[in-house]
């Protein structure tokens, strides 16, 4: 199958690494819905998911190509990057946005793997996609903010110490624009949890340690403010593109996956004395996830051109994400008919990668909503909602 040139090395090491945690490792985890840990510290330890925090913070500064090429690589392998993924860019937003001294206290040791920012608080249960009528109030008192309300969907909760928070400090009736008045926080969840913040975990048909979060007269220091109150939806925003295309090379990943796999089985059986792979029946649709997952990948690579060369590629970036989990569930599917009966057995792995790639049409953002974006701003239409 075709192989992409860049980082070979990294590709190489990464792939490695993941043969220590082969499909038995992520079954077991699967059926106890446990978090990867030992897979998780394996990747921190040699250093991958610093890579896009610059040199003189302790992180290895590549761009954001050496982060995908990483995360296709460990989906392609059969591994789940969703555990960790969020740990190499949700730093970004202290990254571009925050203070110098709120730089030098986290980013080191978030570099050193010491310290874990991985958990976003942006959904709440009543105002979906719709952020700029989110519900979580920070009132100001003091040196402190105090947080109400509640998010859904917050992953990796319980396995990060930090939390990037995105609450209204200006009521909606109060603000020119409705994506003004909120604001980022950086919540220590080590000291919050049980002093006005509890986590609960939500079971899914993957295994993604997603939960949700309820805060109660939550104290947060005011010095945890990330850039300037009122103008945290912008800078939630600039850090989408990034999160997008991460998560569109993690789906070719996984349609490489799927493809190998299939190929590797429709060889093998023998029906009717013969290979199904010499059906053209079973051949077709693996031909074309195949041909789904090139297109994609060349977007995602435009969509990373773009983006290192400085622009902002809403466009590419969204459409990147959408064609990625497309052939990333078109290959899925594909795999599990080639697979007869046994793609749904546990021991193939198939149906556990199956159910865990289905979430990318939904998040971080779900398909119709990269529809409406491409709809609105790249074709001109009137905004449908
Ligand atoms: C496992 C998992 C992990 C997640 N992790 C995080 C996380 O770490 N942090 C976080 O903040 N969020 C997280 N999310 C939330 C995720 O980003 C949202 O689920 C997603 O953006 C969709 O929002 P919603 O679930 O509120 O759906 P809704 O907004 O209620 O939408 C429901 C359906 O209606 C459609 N829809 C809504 N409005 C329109 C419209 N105007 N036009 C056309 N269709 C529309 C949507 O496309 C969707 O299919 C996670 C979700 C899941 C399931």
């Amino acid at each position: 199958m075709h192989e992409d040139g860049n980082y070979p090395e990294i590709r190489e090491a990464v792939r490695k690494l993941c043969e220590r945690f082969p499909g038995e490792y992520w079954r077991a985890l699967d059926r106890d819905m446990t978090y990867p840990a030992e897979f998780v510290e394996a990747l921190t330890q040699d250093g991958y998911l610093a890579v896009l925090i610059p040199e003189e913070y302790g992180g290895s500064g590549l761009p954001l190509s050496a982060a995908a090429a990483i995360l296709e690589e460990v989906q392609r392998a059969g591994c789940n990057g969703g555990a960790c993924h969020a740990q190499m860019y949700t730093m970004g937003t202290v990254l571009r946005h925050g203070s110098e001294e709120q730089k030098r206290k986290y980013l080191p040791e978030i570099a050193a793997g010491r310290l874990r920012l991985q958990a976003f608080g942006v959904t709440e249960p009543t105002s979906g996609t719709d952020t700029s009528s989110l519900k979580t109030v920070a009132r100001r008192d003091g040196d402190h903010f105090v947080v109400n309300g509640q998010k859904i969907w917050t992953s990796r909760a319980e396995h990060s110490d930090l939390m990037l928070l995105l609450a209204r400090t200006t009521p909606l009736d109060q603000v020119g624009k409705r994506t003004d008045g909120l604001s980022v926080l950086l919540v220590d969840m080590r000291e919050a949890r049980g002093n006005g913040l509890t986590i609960r975990p939500i079971r899914t048909m993957m295994n993604h340690a997603t939960t949700e979060v309820f805060f109660d007269d939550l104290r947060v220091p005011a010095e945890n403010l990330i850039g300037e109150e009122g103008r945290g939806f912008r800078y939630i925003l600039s850090g989408m593109n990034a999160e997008r295309i991460l998560i569109a090379a993690e789906c070719v990943g996984d349609a490489k996956w799927f493809i190998e796999k299939a190929v590797g089985y429709a060889r093998e059986r023998i029906v009717f004395g013969r290979p199904i792979g010499q059906n053209q029946g079973v051949q077709f649709p693996i031909a074309k996830a195949y041909a789904n997952m090139r297109a994609a990948e060349l977007m995602v690579s435009e969509a990373l051109r773009l983006y290192e060369a400085g622009q902002n590629p809403g466009a590419e970036a969204n459409m990147a994400k959408m064609l990625a989990a497309d052939a990333s569930f078109e290959a899925a599917n594909a795999a599990i008919q080639t697979h007869g009966g046994f793609g749904f057995a546990e021991e193939y792995d198939v149906e556990r990668k199956f159910r865990e790639t289905r979430l990318y049409q939904v998040a971080p953002i779900s398909t119709n909503l990269i529809l409406a974006y491409l709809a609105e701003h790249v074709l001109g239409l009137p905004r449908s909602y």
